[in-house]
């Protein structure tokens, strides 16, 4: 049986359904949902996805049967809506839309009144009785189908970059101008009918084609240039920009037009069923009276609120639908409730009204911002809306990264004035130098500098600079405009509809309350509340903490997870910090920051240069009264919780000064000769220091210093402990690769943790000694090392060095083009290098786990707070992942979803008793963080 290429839709009908967005697209799905559930939407029928991608597959033919399919389809349109296609008397119109699985916003295109012919005309005239409706509809489609149609698809390129859709514009407004009037509704029907022949005429001049006055042709030419769309130039940037495939394709959605633009009574608007900035539960929208959709989101007429609520500065004085069309209103927000309940999400609706009747057009997931993702979540769920696990699954870790973004510092914004007020489309802060075109942005981007773009208003043309600015602001525009719809999608800070903005393009300039700002000048953005600044003002991270829908989020997500999340931190504030956010240990601590302190850098040299080991202890241990209190600091923020304590790892040489003038003055104050210590330090020297004399190779060959390091840790314990805190530290030795380098160290610590205990008077002293997982042969023996480690944690920075070959200080000349060749899909510092590094991550685990059931595993590297690479650590049955503090929440989240969509089986391992807890800690910037 051959496939089905089209589906139909209509009167409380349809042969899809929601869950078919694959192969007929979210509009195409939603629309055939909305009819089976009641909802009134114009009849039509979706060609399918699978037809697009045989389409380019077989040189832009369609599959054998579809056209005939078509037909078939539009025959039953026709019996619907009791009209017919091309019919002099009684004509039905159509409209040709895009629909891809993920909603590509403005990406691709749409022509509407599709139908419209000499011969047609007539007969909608007489139907109408509105001869200046038909007309005004025929000037669109001519406009619209030549640009998309005509041009685009044809791929013709226009000479002097100028489109046939700029000069028809350019036609129009000399005839307004000429005419003295305003607004496009000031054409008579005399006046379009004369824009018509002109366009018609314009486009034989410039296409060298006679515009189609054949109802099928237009069909077949729209269908045809959606999808070549698929394939346009800003379809594909938005495409890289948002990791969608090109093999998905997208479906087009032929459906009967009704009209919003018949007179007062007709109307149109988009609308989201909640507040979509911010995520409050207020019905919100734009609407216009005698009007299309793409009027409404053009940004070229100030749209009406849709209720008194939501009015703003802007449409104060312009009517609402809730007052203005009061029944209307009440079946659409009727129609909202249901939609919610239906869908149990936020919803974007586009809805006309012709002559007092109410059509749906579109409903889909809408997008959000991250606060409001959150908010709508913890909502939704505390309504019973959904359940728990779905909250979960609606917040993304990058949507709950912008909770932690940047906000225009309260305080220092109560001393400045705003320069102009617009809506706020986009929360947060952002400031840059300004520029006025997307290109510009793009170049100055590139460069580095921070930039804000400023434009009238937006379109799918700016897409690639909008997403490189810091922050976008419009002049024009609604909070459904182009501009506030895609920065709203990216979580990106953006004001629209700022009418006191003049600008002028050709000079890079503009003139606000009369003050000029040019390209290149600094403005800071308060997207929450709408507000432009001149100058570079503070922007400041809110405590997220101080917000209840984060907790009662974050908790939900611990109920699902099964890893938990731990953290890298070398000091008390970093602990106390991430703590806050929920760590439930610290997976890494790394020692070797603490030497670089004025007061202790100096022992630490002494030690390095000392020649004998009595000379080395005695420089050592003077490092000891410091680095107990280090540790008392972090164990005391983290009483109650796993504290893990790497031993010293990085090269000797990292400590000693290399130019001349301080080589001298530190030789001077160690009292020996400049030659002396130059001498040393050449010796100290290593061509490879990252696979030399560091990690556990070091304690080895100078044990004092884990001596000092251990007794240090242990010391702060029992100091603790006696105060009646309960402490759990975990001694973690750092780059074992053989099983005896781990005893050799273990050895130090069981022999000092008898004579702390001593010392103390404390018959048990809670700690574990456990091992990184960081060089390759210590995964290969990791059955062998799990005889003396109580734990392990992944050290993926050197285990992805050491796995793939990569210095991690100088992989920056390569790594950057292997991921642009897709030689590896991202960087595996990054995001663990699943199908290589992996490999060596899960052997480690199953061979540590059967010598050493109970085992406790976490990773400490970069990876740790990375989704991706935590939706692998839950598959391999790790038991922790640690991260740097500001990750915790958003490893939270990734844990928790990775149960969801993983299943959330308790790890793989025998169940691991709470108390054996290795930790690391990583820093969270940086290949190599010594
Ligand atoms: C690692 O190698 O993954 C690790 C956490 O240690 P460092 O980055 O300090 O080498
Ligand atoms: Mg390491």
């Amino acid at each position: 049986m051959s496939p089905k290429y089209v589906y139909f839709f209509g009167e409380g009908k349809s042969e899809g359904n929601a869950k078919m967005k694959n192969l007929l697209g979210g509009k195409g799905a939603n629309l055939a949902e909305m009819t089976s559930i009641g909802i009134p939407v114009p009849a039509g029928f979706t060609i399918t996805t699978e037809v697009c991608t045989s389409y380019y597959k077989n040189r832009k033919k369609y599959p054998q049967g579809m056209e005939q399919e078509v037909l078939k389809a539009l025959a039953r349109v026709e019996k619907v809506m009791a009209m017919k296609f091309g019919d002099p008397v009684n004509p039905l119109l159509v409209s040709v839309r895009s629909g891809a699985r993920k909603s590509m916003p403005g990406m691709m295109e749409t022509v509407l009144n599709v139908g419209l012919t000499s011969k047609t005309i007539t007969g909608l005239v007489a139907k109408t009785n509105n001869p200046r409706f038909v007309w005004d509809a025929y000037r669109r489609l001519i406009m619209m189908y030549s640009d998309v149609v005509m041009e685009k698809a044809a791929g013709v390129e226009p000479k002097d970059e100028k489109g046939i859709r700029v000069q028809l514009d350019e036609i129009m407004d000399h005839l307004k101008k000429e005419k003295g009037y305003k607004l496009d509704t000031d054409l008579k029907v005399k006046d379009l009918q004369y824009l018509c022949e002109a366009f018609k005429k314009r486009i034989k001049e410039v296409l060298g084609k006679e515009f189609p006055d054949d109802h099928m042709e237009q069909l077949r030419g729209g269908i045809a240039a959606v999808f070549q769309s698929w394939m346009g130039k800003r379809a594909i940037s938005y495409r890289r920009i948002e990791g969608i495939p090109d093999e998905w394709g997208t479906a087009v959605n032929v459906q009967a037009m009704v009209f919003g633009n018949m007179g007062d009574s007709s109307a149109t608007g988009v609308a989201f069923t909640r507040n979509p900035a911010t995520g409050e539960n207020w019905f919100y929208g734009e609407w216009l009276v005698n009007a299309q959709g793409e009027d409404v989101v053009a940004g070229i007429r100030t749209p009406y609120a849709l209720n008194e609520r939501i009015k703003n500065d802007q449409n104060m004085h312009l009517p609402s639908l809730e007052k203005g069309m009061p029944k209307l209103y009440k079946e659409l927000n009727g129609i909202r409730n249901k939609l919610e309940k239906h869908y149990q999400n936020m919803q974007d609706i586009e809805f006309t009204i012709q002559e007092g009747r109410l059509w749906m057009l579109q409903t889909r997931d809408g997008k959000r911002t991250g606060p409001a993702a959150l908010k709508m979540a913890v909502d939704m769920l505390k309504t019973k809306l959904i359940d728990p696990a779905t909250a979960v699954g609606r917040v993304t870790p990058s949507q709950l990264d912008e909770l932690l973004h940047p906000m225009m510092d309260p305080e220092e914004e109560k001393k400045h004035k705003p320069i102009a007020k617009g809506l706020p489309a986009g929360p947060g802060g952002g400031k840059g130098k300004i520029v006025f075109s997307a290109d510009r942005a793009e170049e100055m981007a590139k460069n580095g500098i921070k930039v804000v773009l400023v434009r009238n208003e937006t379109s799918p043309e700016d897409v690639h600079g909008m997403h490189l600015s810091q922050a976008i602001l419009t002049a024009k525009g609604g909070m459904t405009s182009h501009a506030a719809l895609v920065a709203r999608g990216w979580g990106k800070c953006c004001i629209v509809g700022c009418g006191d903005l003049i600008i002028d393009y050709a000079n890079r300039k503009m003139t606000v309350k009369g003050k000029e700002y040019r390209e290149g000048e600094v403005i800071t953005l308060n997207g929450t509340k709408g507000h432009v600044y001149e100058g570079d003002l503070p922007l400041v991270v809110i405590d997220p903490t101080r917000n209840p829908d984060l907790k009662i989020f974050l908790d939900a997500c611990d109920k699902m997870a099964r890893l938990q999340v731990w953290t890298n931190a070398d000091t008390p504030k970093d602990a106390a910090q991430a703590r806050a956010f929920g760590a439930r240990g610290i997976g890494l601590t790394r020692t070797e920051h603490m030497f670089f302190a004025p007061d202790r850098i100096k022992a630490m040299r002494e030690m390095i240069v000392a020649e004998t080991e009595e000379a080395r202890r005695a420089a050592v241990m003077k490092l000891l009264p410091f680095q107990k209190e280090d540790f008392k600091g972090i164990l005391e923020a983290m009483h109650d919780l796993p504290v893990t304590i790497r031993t010293l790892d990085p090269p000797l040489h990292e400590f000693l000064p290399q130019e001349p003038h301080l080589v001298a003055s530190l030789a001077s104050e160690l009292g020996i000769t400049v030659e002396k210590l130059e001498g040393r330090i050449k010796q100290l020297h290593e061509l490879n220091p990252m696979l030399g004399l560091r990690g556990c190779r070091l304690g080895i060959m100078y044990p004092e210093v884990t001596e000092m390091q251990v007794l240090a840790i242990l010391e702060a314990a029992a100091e603790l402990t006696r105060k009646g805190l309960k402490v759990y530290p975990d001694i973690m030795i750092p780059l074992v690769g053989h099983v005896k380098e781990l005893k050799h160290q273990k050895d130090i610590v069981m022999k000092l943790a008898d004579e702390v205990k001593k010392k103390y008077g404390l018959k048990k002293l809670p700690f574990h000694v456990g091992t990184m997982i960081e060089v390759p042969r210590a995964s290969l023996t990791a059955n062998e090392i799990a005889e003396e480690a109580e734990f392990f944690s992944f050290g993926t920075n050197d285990l992805t060095q050491m796995g793939c070959g990569f210095s991690r200080d100088d992989a920056g000349s390569f790594l950057p083009g292997y991921v642009a060749m897709g030689i590896y899909p991202k960087d595996p510092f990054q995001s663990l290098d699943q199908s290589g590094v992996g490999i060596l991550v899960e052997m480690g685990v199953k061979k540590g786990r059967a010598t050493r059931p109970e085992l406790k595993i976490g990773i400490c590297g970069e990876h740790g707070g990375d989704p991706d690479s935590i939706d692998f650590c839950h598959r391999v049955g790790l038991d922790y992942v640690s991260c740097s503090p500001f990750r915790v929440p958003i490893a939270r989240l990734a844990a928790a979803q990775a149960a969801i969509r993983n299943g959330a089986t308790k790890s793989v391992k025998a169940k691991a008793k709470p108390k054996a807890k290795p930790k690391t800690k990583a820093k969270a910037k940086g290949k190599r963080k010594k």
